[in-house]
């Protein structure tokens, strides 16, 4: 099933999107998409309900972020082989992890303007994974039981920012509109296997980035694995898998969004997203 928030920003009301790509109001049968409400025992109670009977919303309006009220943004650096490579730096021997600011969550094709001053803003597509179960020191063969769905993330980063101003990573990572998330949270009976999909990401129409995810150096399981070992894993957290090569920053010259960009992204099964640079 397809869950996803539908309407103006502030606005929105959980929906859902059955196989007929009608899209259906839920806000009689749950709270906005955010805490409990995304835990695998709602979201399955909440894909039983009878498509017919729910009030049809129409397709053409604003689809939200995939969620509501996130706990945590959580990521992973440098998880595809040709992306550390393109970077020039060595894969790493244990996930690499880092946050963004929840502040930044963005609907799929909300408008992105740039932070002022910014000349390095920069692309990343990423498989997202949305936690629906508390998860702590859980095993690689379990981690996946924790899944409450799959996402489109792009991993929007501001290089200088990243990169030069000393500290953590965050620093580049968190301004207003760098995650756009959505347009849907897809549950795994959807997704036959996510460690083989594909991701896509243009600019203006030119491919920047076109990957599989099984190019990731660590898997899923791992990545839930390694994080529930650090910090307890709440209903509602999103994890940014990492992003495979073809970024900005990567490219020879250099590459960076400019007002009136427009960049498209794609993974299968998971729907895309389109978002205009201003
Ligand atoms: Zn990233």
């Amino acid at each position: 099933m397809k869950f996803l928030r539908y309407g103006e920003a502030g606005q929105e009301v959980p929906a859902m999107m059955g196989p007929d790509g009608v899209i259906r109001d839920l806000s009689a049968h749950t709270g906005d998409f955010s805490g409990e409400a995304v835990s695998i025992d709602n979201l399955t109670r909440l894909a039983a309900l009878d498509l017919e009977s729910l009030p049809v919303l129409p397709d053409d309006g604003r689809i939200g972020c995939a969620l509501a009220d996130v706990p945590n943004f959580l990521c992973v650096g440098l998880n595809y082989g040709r992306h550390a490579a393109e970077i020039g730096v060595e894969q790493p021997s244990e996930p690499v992890l880092f946050s963004k600011a929840t502040s930044c969550l963005a609907g799929p094709n909300d408008d992105l303007y740039l932070p002022a001053g910014s000349t390095q803003t920069d692309w990343e597509i990423e498989l997202g994974m949305v936690i629906g179960r508390e998860a702590s020191n859980v095993s690689v063969a379990d981690a996946m039981s924790y899944v409450a769905g799959f996402c489109i993330v792009n991993d929007v980063s501001e290089r200088d920012y990243q990169m030069n101003h000393g500290g953590q990573w965050m620093k580049g990572k968190s301004a207003p509109g760098f995650g756009p998330v959505g347009p849907w949270l897809v549950t795994p009976d959807d997704i036959s296997d996510p460690q083989n999909l594909n991701l896509s990401l243009t600019v203006n129409g030119v491919v920047q980035q076109n990957s599989n995810t099984e190019d990731m150096i660590f898997s899923l399981a791992e990545i839930i694995a390694a994080m529930s070992r650090y910090m307890i894993l709440r209903v509602g957290d999103i994890i940014a898998t990492g992003t495979p090569e073809g970024v900005g920053l990567g490219q020879k010259p250099q590459r960076f969004l400019r007002s009136g960009d427009v960049m498209e992204l794609h993974i299968q099964g998971l729907g895309q997203q389109r978002v205009t640079i201003c």
